[in-house]
């Protein structure tokens, strides 16, 4: 049984029911409704300069097993339209993380370095090779990483595809089934929903948001913190971006989607409504996200902003992922902070594999539940 119908749990359910198992999805709204659907299409392979900046080399060195997770989900995402049957929109055409000052481009280069010791294969760019692959940003940038493994997809379109998969190869998906409780008595789970009771002898809780409300249930709750953050989108305009692209001075994400809208994100701070608890836009993070937009990309000035939403991310500590077994065995959890889109289909992939007592395609160490 599995727990949640994002990227993670749809992307569990494929490899559950590819492996042959009797897999039952369990979603308690429809599809690809919270972050998994509201998210901003990048698809990462370098460390987060925001972090980096803010928790300096010795963090960043932590987390390379993490960055070797989002390369090695990478590897799947760029084969995942073919082995699906359906186009994803993913394009890996690579990552530019520009900046305006020297002193930013000597934390790239540090950066670099690290992500190299890691395998991640970056170039560092200066003005002029800047402009020639990249002509739409501001004169004002001084040079740029380019990181070859990155790029986009289209989120809207890929948990659903994934969890039609798991349906063709024999799964079960059940959506606006709310998990209200979960008991385990001599190996078997029983889960309550509106929609009546599910038993299983393995469960994967991919439950994003809603993890918490588990792992209360069996000792320590674990350490995820929710982050509303949001993202926005323009009208669609001619094809002129290829890269993700990151702004090294403020938190940024820029890309363009095959239908022409650029999505402008980077992780800034939404609301949350106290009562419902569901995110909503913050208009003045909306506008500073804006302004750092048009500082890296001027020609934005003329195109009109259509679209902005919100959904909750999720943090853990470290930043590292948390994957594993959690209480009584045969119960598994899997949460990747603030990148989850890009960990989703190898997060999915080890924990169907953890759940049939396989041995992981990844080292599973240092993501240990237990660990805090
Ligand atoms: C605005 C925004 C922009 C982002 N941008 C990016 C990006 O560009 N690139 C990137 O890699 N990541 C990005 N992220 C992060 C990424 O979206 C998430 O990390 C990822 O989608 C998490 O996927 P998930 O399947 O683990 O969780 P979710 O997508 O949250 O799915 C969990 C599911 O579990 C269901 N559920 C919860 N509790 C229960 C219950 N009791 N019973 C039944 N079902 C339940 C929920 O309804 C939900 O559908 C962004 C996030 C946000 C909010």
């Amino acid at each position: 049984m599995v727990v949640g119908g994002g990227i993670t749990g749809c992307s569990a359910a494929w490899y559950l029911a590819q492996f042959g198992a009797d897999v039952l999805l369990l979603e308690q709204h429809d599809l690809n409704t919270q972050a998994s659907g509201r998210n901003a299409g990048s698809l990462h392979g370098q460390i987060q300069q925001p972090s980096f900046r803010e928790r300096g080399e010795a963090w960043a060195r932590d987390f390379l097993p993490s960055l070797r997770f989002l390369i090695d989900s990478l590897h799947i995402w760029d084969s995942l339209t073919d082995l699906l049957g359906s186009d994803l929109e993913v394009s890996l055409k690579g990552g530019l993380l520009i900046a305006d000052s020297s002193d930013q481009m000597r934390l790239i280069e540090s950066k670099v370095a690290l992500e190299r010791s890691a395998g991640v294969q970056s170039d560092i760019l200066g003005p002029s090779d800047l402009r020639r692959v990249a002509p739409y940003l501001s004169d004002s940038m001084v040079g740029a990483q380019l990181c070859h493994v990155e790029g986009k997809c289209n989120p809207l379109l890929a948990a659903p595809a994934l969890a039609r998969a798991a349906r063709q190869e024999g799964g079960r998906v059940i959506v606006g089934a709310e998990v209200l409780s979960l008991e385990e008595d001599n190996g078997r789970f029983v889960a309550t929903t509106n929609k009546g009771r599910f038993e299983s002898n393995r469960v994967v809780l991919a439950a994003g948001n809603g993890l918490n409300r588990f792992s209360r249930l069996w000792g320590t709750p674990l350490p995820i913190a929710s982050e509303p953050v949001q993202a926005a989108a323009t009208e669609p305009v001619s094809s002129v971006v290829d890269h993700l692209v990151y702004f090294a001075g403020d938190k940024l994400t820029f890309k363009q989607a095959r239908s022409g809208n650029l999505l402008i994100g980077g992780g800034w701070a939404a609301d949350v409504d106290p009562a419902s608890g569901v995110a909503r836009v913050n208009l003045q993070s909306l506008i500073s996200n804006m302004a750092v937009a048009m500082r890296a990309v001027p020609s934005l000035t003329g195109v009109r902003l259509i679209r902005s939403w919100a959904g909750i991310g999720l943090a853990t500590p470290d930043l590292a992922p948390i994957v594993g077994s959690l209480g009584p065995a045969g119960l598994y959890v899997g949460v990747y902070p603030h990148l989850g889109l890009t960990a989703g289909p190898l997060l999915g992939k080890v924990l169907a594999q953890l759940a049939l007592d396989r041995a992981p395609d990844f080292d599973l160490g240092t993501f240990a539940p237990d660990r805090f």
